[in-house]
């Protein structure tokens, strides 16, 4: 019964589309693709989020060199202040004002940015640059500091009602100095430099008083609104200067680092989704190539004997699904299968096989009484109306020709319960049930005790060693069939040696290219009844 019917028929599909479907096969889409949109959406949030952080540490770093250059200002108007003719007027401070004010009052010309130098005695302002003789508190100005210079800002004095000045006394002995009245426009001016350098307000703070802005407002500070983002204290003076970026600054940082790291995060998302369909499209590419392949026939079943291995007689035949693809050429099923089998195909392909099972059974029916063994997918018997279809099926057959079903051990593992349903429904309808590939999976004796099968089917990785040392495993694997009441069949069976060392350990049934190559159903017949 030898035959070289298919020697030129399973070859694999050449080049990139082989290599690409063997190493995504059994590759999930959905999960995947899940995976993928939420890893695109955290990488573009993520660069969105990142550009929200450089926009804010880039506005924080313009707003500390402004704030730095007007502490600068201030503290060199202040400094100036301070040191300028200071010996000479130093010496003026507790002389009567009659006697200094001509000196006083030239003095003060070359002192920039004040509007007066008083001199103070005892605590109090005694005589005036500009005004001459007068008599008022120091504490109406501020209250001197222990130790140095002191500053305080001030909405008014008593004689410029109305005009924010900054004031500072250079102690020159206890209670005794000179006091400094600093015009605030000059300040407010110096601060004005901030904002046209990118500040949208920037203000003079002296802390736990009162802020002046640049435009040379006093604000107490329980009326300072919250507008200022960065504060930058001086070291030389206890003041320290507020600012805040201006609306079209803040604006231009977010728009810059958000295009800089959106796109960064497009081209991240162009990225993945590049890999995703690098990685996905030829599975993608393949179940296409599946569901055009059903509508437009270029699948066929062929049939592979199983026989009787003491008279060689054919007993049954196994049906295997072909595809010929117009460009690929023939492709194996055990290529494309695997993704058939997770995918929402696989109840057509299995439809496919089972109604053609029963077109060529009934159009090229070989001599009864025949097994038809029909590969079914692990999905299928999930599936709703299963059952029922399988039924109508084996009904269709011509009379003595009976359907089996063969499964793998690895789907039976689950859904144990409603498989072992399908299982006693079935058969008291005549329908015989094998187990696949048996011994290449996690093997679970278990199995066999729970689901009621009717033949194991030992893997050709099995059998091919069987005259060479693997002789033992399957005694073994006979030894329980008969425990569970059940049938061996020997797949691949390729040389006389096998066939031999089969029946010594006796196995019963056998398929392999020795007995016969699969065939189409309409070689099947005469081949059949040639050989009986
Ligand atoms: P399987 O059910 O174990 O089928 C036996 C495989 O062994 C077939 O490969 C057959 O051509 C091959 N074979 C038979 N005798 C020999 C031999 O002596 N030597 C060698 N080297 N191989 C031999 P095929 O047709 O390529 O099928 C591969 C697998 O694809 C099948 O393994 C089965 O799991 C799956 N398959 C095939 N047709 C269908 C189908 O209609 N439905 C489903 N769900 N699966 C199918
Ligand atoms: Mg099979
Ligand atoms: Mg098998």
């Amino acid at each position: 019964m030898h035959d070289t019917s298919e020697a030129v028929g399973e070859t694999m599909p050449s080049g990139w589309f082989s290599s690409l479907i063997t190493d995504w096969r059994g590759v999930k889409l959905r999960p995947s693709l899940l995976v993928a949109i939420g890893c695109g959406v955290v990488v573009l949030l993520t660069a969105l989020l990142l550009g929200e952080q450089y926009a804010a540490s880039a506005l924080a770093t313009r707003e500390r060199l402004i704030g730095n250059d007007l502490v600068a200002s201030v503290d060199s108007i202040l400094n100036l202040v301070r040191s300028r003719r200071r010996t000479e007027l130093a010496a003026l401070a507790g002389r009567p004002c009659g006697d200094v004010l001509r000196p006083l009052s030239k003095l003060q010309t070359y002192i920039p940015y004040i509007r007066g130098a008083n001199l103070v005695v005892d605590g109090r302002v005694y005589c005036s640059s500009g005004l001459g003789p007068i008599d008022v508190p120091l504490s109406v100005y501020l209250t001197p500091s222990a130790a140095g210079a002191s500053i305080n800002l001030l909405p008014q004095t008593p004689y410029h009602p109305n005009e924010p000045v900054l004031v500072m006394f250079d102690a020159t002995g206890k209670g005794t100095g000179i006091l400094y009245i600093i015009d605030g426009d000059y300040i407010a001016d110096a601060l004005s430099h901030g904002v046209r350098y990118g500040a949208q307000y920037a203000a003079l703070s002296i802390a736990g008083v009162a802020l002046l802005t640049d435009d040379g407002a006093f604000v107490p500070l329980s009326k300072s609104p919250p507008v200022y983002a960065m504060r930058v204290a001086s070291s030389a003076w206890p003041l320290s200067i507020m600012v805040s970026p201006s609306a079209d600054f803040v604006s231009q940082m977010r728009w810059k680092y958000g295009l800089i790291f959106g796109a960064a995060g497009v081209l991240l998302d162009i990225l993945i989704a590049a890999a995703y369909l690098l990685v996905f499209a030829p599975r993608r590419l393949l179940l296409a190539a599946v569901h055009r392949a059903l509508r437009q026939d270029e699948f066929h079943v062929v049939y592979q004997p199983v026989v009787d291995l003491a008279s060689r007689d054919a007993v049954g035949v196994e049906a295997l699904l072909r595809w010929h693809h117009p460009k690929w050429g023939p492709v194996s099923p055990a290529l494309f299968m695997s993704e058939v089998e997770s995918s929402t195909l696989h109840a057509a392909v299995t439809r496919f096989v089972l109604h053609t099972v029963v077109a060529d059974m009934s159009r090229h029916a070989p001599m009864p009484p025949l097994r038809v063994a029909v590969n079914i997918s692990p999905r299928d018997l999930g599936r709703k109306g299963f059952v029922a279809e399988v039924l109508a099926v084996s009904g269709r057959l011509p009379q003595g020709v009976s359907l089996t079903l063969e499964l793998t051990e690895r789907f039976l593992l689950d859904k144990s319960v409603h498989t072992a349903a399908i299982f006693r429904t079935l058969r008291t309808q005549g329908i015989k049930f094998a187990i696949d590939d048996f011994g290449t999976h996690n093997s679970n004796l278990d199995l066999l005790g729970r689901f009621p099968f009717d033949f194991i089917k030992i893997d050709r990785q099995f059998v091919s060693q069987v005259d060479t040392g693997g002789a033992e495993l399957i005694k073994g694997i006979v030894a329980m069939a008969r425990h569970f009441g059940l049938q061996v069949i020997a797949e691949g069976v390729e040389t006389e040696a096998q066939h031999q060392a089969l029946q010594d350990v006796g196995v019963r049934f056998g398929q392999g290219y020795l007995y016969q190559r699969p065939l189409r159903a309409e070689q099947l017949a005469s081949r059949l009844q040639e050989h009986r």
